[in-house]
């Protein structure tokens, strides 16, 4: 066995954001090939078509199109891989939302041209890593992929975002907010990150620095996006959510909020809702765990409900008495190999199910303290 212990930094080549550079996608695709394939499903392509074909074709460079449904699947990445063989395409980008770009990077890995990310939405972090979650075509979830390498380019163009439903940012803001609480843990346990046996200093201050943004802009994005408006609070949390929290966690590392999310797959009631949801969801319960001061925790519950992300067992769909249903999270989230076990101290579902099921008293406590609104029962889709 090798003793050598690596601290690795892992960033897409070009990160490009701003108001209408969807107008910039040809030129900056230019850049990387002369024949794209472009991936979107049609609600998406309807939104994009008008300002990535005018890009395109001011570039010299051909518009072809190619549909996409709704999830991930390793039909979809064969099929895209295919797609790119028989066109000569040299480059593919995935605009819309995480599914379709996770398809896209595994096609351009498995095919060997370079991908790009052109999300249409500031939902999650995703964008900027170099995995993959692949699915089943219910949406069950089968395997990482992991790439040597990240994006080429990520480009979000925050019209796009500003004009996006109000739930996917916040949605991404429960995503990015769990970061720097996951990287922290990471450091002190020295744990592994999604791309090394240690985390660099880099990524876990670029975490911070995404939490900080974040507690200052969100309230404030949050009325932009209500208004379809860019301001610089709303490009704030985009980078935050995008490109900070992104490169955050994949060289900071995920401790317990990301694993009691992939533990919600057990409870039925919580389906449905956003990766960003349940992700807020784990933090709260991972900064109860770790016994974190309880200013911070109170502070915590304050701004999450002000943001609109659930903090109750209630907003999951599920009540106090469903104890079943918190244990078979709690066994879900502490399987072998979880990033659960990065947490600086030894994690047991009976610790985890002990801390989920505290959740609805102490939010409810905070919120009528502060004077916010109970929370509403969540009612997943059948
Ligand atoms: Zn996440």
């Amino acid at each position: 066995m090798s003793t050598v212990i690596e601290h690795v930094m892992a960033a897409p080549s070009r990160y490009v954001q701003g108001r209408d550079v969807i107008q910039k996608l040809g030129s900056r695709l230019q850049e990387l090939g002369s024949a794209p394939l472009l991936v979107a499903d049609d609600v998406v392509w309807d939104i994009v078509e008008e300002q990535v074909t005018a890009g395109l074709e001011e570039t010299g460079l051909p518009v072809v199109r190619e549909g996409f449904g709704r999830f991930a699947t390793a039909e979809v990445v064969d099929s895209l891989a295919e797609k790119i063989r028989e066109g000569e395409h040299d480059v593919i980008a995935g605009i819309g939302g995480g599914s379709t770009i996770d398809a896209v990077k595994a096609a351009g890995h498995l095919a060997g041209v370079s991908w790009a990310s052109v999300p249409t939405a500031a939902s999650s972090d995703a964008p900027t890593s170099a995995l993959s979650v692949i699915y089943t075509d219910e949406g069950e979830f089968v395997e990482y992929r992991f790439f040597p390498k990240n994006p080429d380019l990520v480009l979000i163009d925050t019209g796009l975002v500003a004009r996006a439903p109000e739930r996917f940012l916040v949605g991404g803001i429960g995503d990015a907010l769990a970061t720097w609480v996951e990287a922290r843990a990471v450091a002190k346990t020295r744990g592994k990150t999604m791309v090394g046996d240690a985390p660099t200093h880099a990524g876990g201050a670029l975490a911070e620095l995404s939490w900080k943004i974040l507690w200052e802009n969100s309230l404030p994005a949050l009325d932009a996006v209500r208004a379809q408006k860019v301001t610089p609070a709303l490009e704030a949390v985009v980078e935050a959510n995008t490109l900070l929290s992104g490169l955050g966690f994949e060289s900071g590392g995920l401790a317990a909020a990301h694993a009691i999310h992939n533990g919600m797959t057990a409870a039925p009631q919580t389906h449905g809702l956003t990766h960003g949801e349940k992700v807020n969801i784990g933090t709260l319960t991972q900064l109860i765990m770790e016994g974190a001061d309880a200013r911070e925790i109170e502070d915590f519950i304050a701004f999450t409900t002000e943001v609109g992300l659930p903090n109750t067992l209630t907003e999951i769909g599920l009540t106090q008495e469903d104890t079943d249903e918190v244990r078979a999270i709690a066994e879900a989230a502490t399987v072998e190999g979880e990033t659960i076990h990065n947490m600086p101290f030894p994690v047991t579902p009976g610790l985890v199910e002990e801390a989920l099921a505290s959740l609805e008293i102490i939010s409810r406590r905070v919120r009528d303290q502060r004077g916010l609104p109970e929370p509403e029962f969540y009612q997943a889709p059948h």
